[in-house]
């Protein structure tokens, strides 16, 4: 059994409150009792925690519905006065914005156009809503989370052919110095697959997605394998494609240029789409009725499956999540899975990776900033820190 004992000072003392904190990560709808069972407590030791952590306002409990014999059940919710997050979501012409709460919920979502606007235009309608978010909310802010369509590279987007943003600072969106962490959108969204509840933590997972191009996370064992400069993973750029097309990224023959918006208008023999997720979208709608467009969605879905077999050979994951119009590609093809497994060496053909729609696609990116957050302010040291400005507010 773990001893309760509030001894020690600072950080130390918040070893064993994080421990709780990160099981209501995992669980959120957890009982105090099945929590205590978890982490080895006795039963007025979890009593003497909840106390803390309530009073620290990061946690609070409600009764769970009467109807079962014995003692009243709690179950655990964020304080609401508690820590928050806020996480935006840019994509070419929209951007996202969340509140999140510590146990991973999103809440006032709100979606926000911006046109033909330059990226400095849309960084001050940013600033400005996390402003006020800031006013709002005041120290309860804790951390911001930007996703951008790109390659992020040191808290800069260093390249977005999407965006058409490149060496853009979104370091800069923290107001009154909140700490702002900034990550490629399908990096994020595979972290909010793997961690979902009741997700192992183990797995290795590849995510794959296609927006307007195509983009790619890897995640081992929890934790986001970026390289040296965090532009890693980049699975769209890797050589899969025709080495006499020009991606623009500047490199020739990338995987993404088989399968997005622009390779489906040049096998239908049409003008270049404006905004090639859209179109992209139509085809695959289109496609059942349409033999031409069935024709090329199959292309597509094939050079998608050879292409993420080629991942597998490589980096051995036990799954493989889909995100954005991968989704729709995948179930509209007949011919994607010959493919993948044509692509798979032998011995892994007896038991491929597993390929499943990401779970939580629209807000995956949200969610996963928040979560990267969250791994933050949820340690002891951010706790203690937490619960020094509470007792510094009235
Ligand atoms: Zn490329």
């Amino acid at each position: 059994m773990a001893t309760v004992r509030a001894t020690g000072t600072g950080d130390t003392r918040w070893v064993l409150p994080a421990l709780v904190v990160g099981e209501f990560r995992r669980h959120p709808a957890i009982t105090r009792s099945r929590l205590a069972a978890t982490l080895g407590l006795s039963s007025s030791s979890a009593t003497d925690l909840m106390g803390r952590l309530e009073a620290a306002r990061l946690v609070a409990e409600v009764p769970l519905p009467a109807g079962t014999r014995g003692r009243p059940k709690h179950r655990l919710v964020p304080h609401p006065e508690g820590p928050v997050v806020a996480v935006v979501d840019v994509q070419r012409g929209t951007w996202r914005l969340a509140v999140g709460t510590l146990d991973g919920r999103l809440h006032e979502t709100s979606d926000h156009r911006y046109g033909s606007a330059s990226a400095p235009a849309v960084l001050d309608d940013v600033r400005g809503r996390l402003h006020a978010l800031r006013e709002r909310y005041g120290t309860r802010l804790r951390g911001i989370g930007v996703s951008v369509a790109g390659v992020v590279r040191d808290g800069r987007v260093a390249d977005s052919s999407m965006l058409r943003w490149n060496g853009i600072d979104l370091q800069a969106l923290g107001v009154d110095g909140v700490p702002v962490i900034v990550d490629n959108d399908a990096t994020l969204a595979a972290i909010a697959d793997t961690v979902r509840e009741g997700a192992p933590g183990s797995r290795t997972t590849v995510h794959v997605t296609i927006e307007a191009g195509l983009g790619g996370g890897l995640i081992d064992r929890g934790a986001p394998v970026v390289g040296a400069t965090g532009a890693g993973a980049e699975f769209g750029h890797l050589p899969f494609g025709d080495p006499a097309v020009r991606c623009p990224c500047g490199a020739y023959g990338c995987w993404g240029t088989e399968l997005d918006g622009h390779a489906l208008a040049r096998a239908l023999g049409e003008p270049e789409p404006d905004d090639p997720r859209r179109y992209m979208e139509q085809v695959i709608g289109r496609a059942a009725g349409d033999r031409a467009a069935q024709e090329a969605v199959e292309r597509a879905a094939r050079a998608l499956a050879r292409g993420i077999a080629g991942l597998a050979n490589a980096l051995d994951p036990d799954l493989v999540t889909l995100g954005g119009l991968a989704v729709p590609l995948h179930a509209a093809s007949v011919t994607f899975d010959d493919a993948y497994r044509r692509g798979l060496m032998g011995f892994r053909r007896q038991s491929p990776p597993e390929i499943v729609p990401a779970e939580c696609h629209r807000d995956a990116a949200l969610r996963g900033a928040a979560h990267r957050l969250w791994d933050q302010i949820a340690t002891p040291g951010g706790l203690s820190a937490w619960a020094r400005t509470v007792a510094a507010t009235p």
